[in-house]
């Protein structure tokens, strides 16, 4: 189980009549397709539930920077600030960009804006679903990539400079502050994880051999695991764990890194446990949470049907587990796990087979047939 993982600290309870408000950005391509087919799963969830979701879609993308010259609205930026959980689609189109030539990418604004400064990646191998590596310890594989999403490599983001078309910098910045709450927030994972069977390990994956900035960040995880002592912290630098994931992805629990890395190793996992149709995620701050798939807007299937509702419907379930922290309603979780367990039901018969792994079910059919094991 993915679910019952990802919660960063304890909120206020709302009234449980209160609906929760879902900021809804489908945003481009298979984005619209994949939110399409998650939200009835939802709403039919909440049918005679203890708890009730107010669904709100709001503009923002490639597409909409096209038509508006404006990628994210300050509307819809208020309403993901306002809302109680954010459900994201995908964003961006390789023809669409700003002026530099730099893709539209509002869900890194997003990520700035709201602090969300942990990418939570899991990687778990579904029961029959065909995997990639022939190693029968490969259906072992349960792991999260912990992304350092506020700063790191893409602290430079529209900020790089090129000199006289002869030298192009970008820089990285790792702070004391953005290290520490990634930090903790992955030790505080993995004793979640190993209260449900996992080793409760975190690896610390930089490249502290070579740059300043990475060896900063390893001396803070060093500082942080000591209020872990039950937790095993581990390091690896970038160039092993991209080798390990192959050798022995089994072996690892969650991983914890700076976003350029971050942004590699967990399309590398997704890849491991099918593809991305497969692969969920979460963004999550103190305050805020943002729910979608690892993949992005996927223009060459685009409007075709195609697209593996997978990653968004399990998202989906990330975002229940998370509100039923936030709110103390144990329902809502019990719901993420509903939906797990639909998704695993599904693929466990071999017969539902997405067009992604060369079969011939697409998004309404694939579903369906979760909604109808839900
Ligand atoms: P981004 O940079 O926005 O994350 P990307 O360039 O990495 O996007 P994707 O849009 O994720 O690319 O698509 C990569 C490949 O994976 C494409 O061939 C696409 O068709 C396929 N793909 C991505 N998501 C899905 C999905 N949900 N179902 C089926 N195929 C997918």
């Amino acid at each position: 189980m993915i679910t019952n993982l990802i919660h960063s600290r304890k909120y206020p309870v709302p009234p449980s009549s209160t609906p929760f408000d879902i900021c809804v950005l489908p945003g481009d391509g298979i984005g619209v397709d994949v939110i399409d087919a998650t939200l009835p799963l939802l709403d039919k969830l909440q049918h005679g539930a203890p708890f009730a979701f107010n669904f709100a879609a709001h503009p923002a993308g490639a597409q909409h920077y096209q038509a508006t010259g404006v990628a994210l609205p300050d509307a819809t930026l208020a309403a993901a600030r306002d809302a109680d959980a954010i459900l994201f689609g995908a964003m961006g189109w390789p023809e669409i960009r700003y002026p530099d030539g730099t893709e539209i990418a509002p869900q890194l604004d997003l990520r700035v804006a709201l602090e969300l400064y942990a990418g939570v990646r899991p990687a778990r191998a579904i029961p029959g679903i065909r995997l990639p590596l022939a190693d029968p310890r490969a259906r072992d594989i349960d792991l999260v990539v912990v992304r350092e999403s506020t700063e790191g490599l893409f602290a430079s983001r529209g900020k790089g400079t090129i000199d006289n078309d002869e030298e192009a910098r970008d820089t990285m910045v790792i702070t004391r502050r953005g290290s520490e709450r990634v930090h903790d927030f992955s030790f505080r994972l993995a004793q979640r994880r190993k209260a449900r069977g996992r080793p409760g390990r975190v690896t610390c994956v930089d490249k502290a051999n070579v740059f300043r900035s990475m060896a900063f960040f390893r001396k803070i995880f060093d500082e942080r695991a000591l209020r872990f002592p039950d937790i095993e912290a581990r390091h690896n630098y970038i160039d092993a764990t991209a080798l390990d994931l192959i050798r022995k992805p089994w072996e690892f629990d969650v991983l914890v890194t700076e976003n350029m890395f971050g942004d590699i190793i967990s399309d590398q996992t997704a890849a491991l446990v099918g593809g991305m149709g497969m692969a969920p995620s979460a963004d999550i701050g103190d305050r805020h949470a943002l729910f979608q798939p690892c993949h992005g807007s996927a223009p060459d299937i685009a409007g075709q049907g195609k697209a593996n509702p997978t990653a968004t419907i399990l998202s989906a379930a990330l975002m229940l587990d998370w509100l039923a922290e936030k709110s103390g309603n144990p329902a809502l979780a019990d719901a993420a796990q509903r939906i797990e367990r639909a998704v695993d039901a599904v693929f466990a018969g071999g017969k539902v087979v997405p067009y992604e792994f060369g079969g011939r079910d697409g998004t309404r059919a694939i579903a369906d047939a979760v909604a109808s094991n839900l």
